[in-house]
């Protein structure tokens, strides 16, 4: 089958910038498709091309639960950075939007002044299929949009899940934003979140919440040098409401990025996609073979009648999907 457009018209103008072409492209990136899959990885190659191999972008991953202030902060923290002279693009994984029927996260609506600067790309979760499935398709997108030139890339995912697995996977500096909590603050996250964390802020400091926010943020310092994985984890106060704190968490992401070693960090990541995105495609042979599912139903029930032991199953499992 034919793409759906133009490849190497495509290439040239998301190079340009032109906005529906980056948004065609990324459309192209979110199908699964077979035909669409080939056309979206020659395009990604094309795009690819070219490019110096070294970290360029600025690859950041910002996670906190709903309502923890993230589009506030990414709306605020953008416009800092267009003021500043950077091109923004906001990219977002949240598998559950599938669920849901719409996304949750990325949404324009809620970003109000990204929405209309045209400095700044904001695209929603893809809302199709597993969480592997909505990580490839943004980590493509996220190499659609440095071509055309957006040197800050924004990944939200929600605090929840494994999506914070997936999204730390694929930025160069990964910060979580939490609430101030009265005493048990280590309650409300997760503490494979905590230890996900390059950079933690503790928004809504302001008003009557500010004192108590500056004093989880205290306490959360103590926390997690008492769980050893103070690797030097800055934890700091903001108010994405009224803009305050915003540049010192910036500075302490921009810090991280440039402590680490981002070369060698961006070559695992390539090499983990690589794999990650061989292990979904193995994942979904399995469960859609036809002869995969003829056998699984009568496996399933001699493993459970003790009949079969899970290994032998497990064999007979994959024989049929290799004599598939
Ligand atoms: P998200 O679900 O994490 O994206 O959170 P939102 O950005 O949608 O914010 C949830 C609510 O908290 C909204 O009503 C915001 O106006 C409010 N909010 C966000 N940041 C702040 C802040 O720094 N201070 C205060 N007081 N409210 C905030």
């Amino acid at each position: 089958m034919k793409p759906p457009f133009d490849l190497g018209e495509a290439a040239g103008r998301i190079r340009a910038g032109e906005r529906a072409w980056i948004a065609r492209a990324i459309t192209l990136v979110e199908s699964s498709r077979p035909d669409h899959r080939r056309a979206a990885q020659s395009l990604l190659a094309d795009l690819a091309s070219g490019s110096s191999g070294l970290p360029l972008t600025t690859r950041v991953g910002i996670s906190g639960v709903p309502g923890a202030g993230k589009s506030t902060f990414i709306d605020a923290l953008g416009g800092r950075l267009i003021d500043e002279g950077h091109a923004v693009a906001v990219l977002a994984v949240d598998p559950s939007s599938s669920r849901t029927g719409g996304s949750i996260l990325g949404d324009k609506t809620r970003m109000t002044r990204l929405a209309a600067d045209p400095k700044a790309f904001v695209r929603p979760s893809p809302s199709a299929g597993t969480l592997g499935g909505v990580a490839r398709a943004t980590r493509e997108a996220m190499v659609v949009l440095e071509a055309a030139g957006y040197d800050v890339v924004i990944v939200e995912t929600v605090g929840v899940g494994q999506s914070e697995v997936a999204v730390a996977d694929m930025v160069d500096t990964f910060l979580l934003l939490t609430l101030a909590r009265a005493g048990d603050q280590l309650q409300g996250i997760k503490k494979g979140v905590l230890e996900l964390a390059d950079v933690i802020a503790v928004n809504k400091a302001d008003g009557s919440h500010a004192a108590e926010a500056w004093r989880t943020a205290r306490e959360l310092g103590g926390a997690l040098r008492l769980l050893g994985s103070a690797d030097d984890v800055p934890v700091l106060t903001c108010s994405a409401l009224e803009g305050s704190g915003l540049d010192e968490v910036w500075a302490q992401v921009v810090r991280h990025r440039s402590a680490s070693d981002l070369v060698d960090r961006r070559r695992r990541q390539l090499i983990g996609w690589t794999w990650a995105m061989v292990r979904d495609t193995l994942l979904d042979e399995l469960r859609e073979s036809p002869a995969v599912r003829a056998v699984t139903p009568s496996l399933e029930a001699r493993v459970l009648s003790g009949e079969l032991t899970p290994g032998a199953a497990a064999e007979q499992i994959l024989g049929a999907l290799r004599g598939a």
